[in-house]
């Protein structure tokens, strides 16, 4: 017996939709990242496709996907509570067609009495539940429900299990990849947080892979990720204003020989701080192919400091400590000495000079101290009300009694505030930069001491103005540094630590002041410093 022309036109029908739900479902996928989204476009496709009211998809837990996935949509929108219940209620259904390895299907809802109420009283009069599986796994079920009775005859359901299946496999590469990426963003992460740069090469020298560091410790922040950037091009690419020499060559040297490969330490200078860094290659190889080369920079700076003090500490320590000594111990040995008689007054020299330079090996100690203090943040302070005028008096005594061939000029508004300052600190503060003033200016020897206030800052501004050699702008900075001492042929036998800056910066900065200079080389210089006022503290009684 032939088929009736309804029953032809019907097949036809559902081959259509039947094609057009399996487009739906691999268009979807092929524009969209995200499960949540793809779903979303099937379910509503399928809503049309199949005149069905909910879809409800059910993923079970696995090693990947630690928890329940559920996802739903309906053809109108349901209030969240409505929808919260009835995904439940027909989740059971796709949890039973997992459990069962097989297809549900429910003709007529309010007929079957097994339909739990919350169904039974609701719209939907049909359902099916069809278990979704890829490769004899079963991933989960995907449950539809219709408020016509008897919805999913043998075409529907056939033309739903293709795409059950193909869901299965959407499912399964989602979830690969969803995996891939955790994993990918794992390892981004721990390489983004390593405190090296790191760059990989491929064989031809491009680089494949960057971490932010790596950009950042060359100044090569406007470097553009998707550009293409061969490491020998970096040497373009990086801030002008940079001075660095990177490995190009050996780098180059070492592709070619694939092997591990230790560059040392490069040093980066930007802005007048210089970074100290070390770089060590190595070649990146699965168990069959060589991949790229790599490379790691430590930042060695710390390390670098450490050691330059050091070595700094050691050669002054030596030296300063070796001429005081040796003055201390001749002279005591002459005095000793049995064989020569000394006058009173030869006697009264050599203690003389013992004492003096015990005073000098006690200041270099002291200043020691001080400096670890500093440098160890527990410097502490003896802060008092104080009239500067004082301190600037007793310490400018001192030094005209002591350089009589230079002249202290000081000059100090008759009206100032009191300061709020450790007393004893601030004169070993003016006592360096008066000492400097003195030793640093071997002809011109007017020295000039000058207060200002700086009423809006609520400051004190101290100056020591000498007409001395000046120090050129480019060492203005790294004469506040431990040890710093400029080099200058003519001035060689000036005696000197070279921390008595370092000390007077830590000094002033514990007040909460700033120590600066203004210079021109040949010229002389003013050093500055700010301390604070008692002023607020005065106003704010004045009103109490
Ligand atoms: P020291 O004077 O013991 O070497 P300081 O820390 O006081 O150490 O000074 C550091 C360096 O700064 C000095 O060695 C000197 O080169 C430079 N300097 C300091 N004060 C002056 C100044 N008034 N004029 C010129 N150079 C100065």
């Amino acid at each position: 017996m032939g088929k009736r022309p309804e029953e032809d036109l019907q097949g036809a029908l559902m081959k259509n939709k039947k094609m057009a739900a399996l487009y739906t479902v691999m268009s979807s996928v092929q524009n969209t990242y995200e499960l949540f989204d793809v779903l979303n476009q099937i379910f509503n496709e399928i809503i049309k496709l199949f005149e069905v009211d909910f879809v409800t998809i059910y993923l079970v837990p696995t090693d990947d996907y630690e928890h329940e996935y559920f996802h739903t949509v309906g053809k109108k929108n349901y209030p969240p509570s409505e929808k919260k219940s009835y995904t439940k209620c027909i989740s059971n259904y796709n949890k039973l067609a997992v459990k069962q390895e097989k297809r549900i299907v429910i003709d007529d809802l309010q007929k079957s009495e097994d339909v739990p109420l919350t169904l039974r009283r609701s719209n939907f009069k049909s359902l099916v539940s069809i278990p979704i599986d890829y490769q004899n796994t079963i991933l989960g079920a995907l449950t539809l429900t219709s408020c016509c009775p008897g919805r999913f005859g043998e075409q529907e359901l056939a033309v739903l299990q293709t795409v059950c299946n193909q869901m299965g496999v959407i499912i399964t590469n989602f979830v690969l990849l969803n995996v891939i990426s955790e994993k990918h963003q794992i390892l981004l992460a721990i390489i983004n947080s390593m405190h090296e740069g790191l760059i990989l090469l491929d064989g031809k020298g491009k680089i494949i892979y960057g971490n932010s560091l790596f950009f950042q410790m060359f100044h090569l922040e406007k470097v553009d990720g998707q550009k293409e950037l061969f490491v020998f091009d970096l040497k373009q690419e990086k801030n002008s204003e940079v001075e660095v020499v990177l490995p190009y060559k050996e780098l180059k040297e070492r592709f070619v020989k694939r092997e591990v490969f230790e560059y040392g330490q490069i040093s980066v200078t930007y802005h007048e701080k210089t970074k100290y860094y070390l770089i060590q290659g190595f070649p990146v190889n699965t168990s069959k192919t060589f991949i790229g080369y790599g490379y790691v920079v430590r930042d060695i700076t710390r390390e670098k400091e450490v050691d330059n003090l050091k070595n700094s500490l050691l050669s002054t320590v030596s030296h300063e400590l070796r001429s005081p000594l040796t003055t201390i111990y001749g002279n005591a040995e002459s005095l000793l000495r049995k064989d020569v008689v000394w006058t009173k007054e030869e006697q009264g020299e050599f203690i003389e000079a013992i004492v003096e330079e015990s005073k000098r090996l006690r200041k270099l100690i002291d200043e020691l101290m001080d400096m670890s203090k500093i440098e160890a943040g527990v410097f502490k302070l003896d802060i008092h009300t104080v009239d500067m005028e004082k301190v600037i008096a007793r310490v400018v005594k001192r030094f005209r009694n002591k350089f009589s061939e230079n002249s202290f000029i000081v000059k100090i508004p008759p009206k100032r505030p009191y300061v709020l300052i450790d007393e004893q600190r601030i004169e070993q503060v003016l006592n360096n930069l008066l000492e400097n003033a003195v030793k640093y200016s071997p002809h011109k020897k007017n020295i000039q001491i000058k207060v200002d206030c700086l009423k809006k800052d609520n400051l004190l501004k101290v100056g020591v103005i000498d007409q001395g050699i000046g120090i050129a702008s480019q060492d203005q900075r790294a004469i506040f540094k431990r040890f710093y001492r400029l080099e200058n042929p003519h001035y060689i036998q000036i005696k000197g630590s070279g921390v008595g800056l370092f000390i007077a910066k830590g000094i002033i900065e514990n007040h909460g002041g700033t120590l600066w200079v203004e210079s021109k080389l040949g010229q002389g210089s003013e050093f500055y410093f700010t301390v604070p006022c008692q002023e607020v503290l005065k106003s704010e009684e004045e009103r109490k």
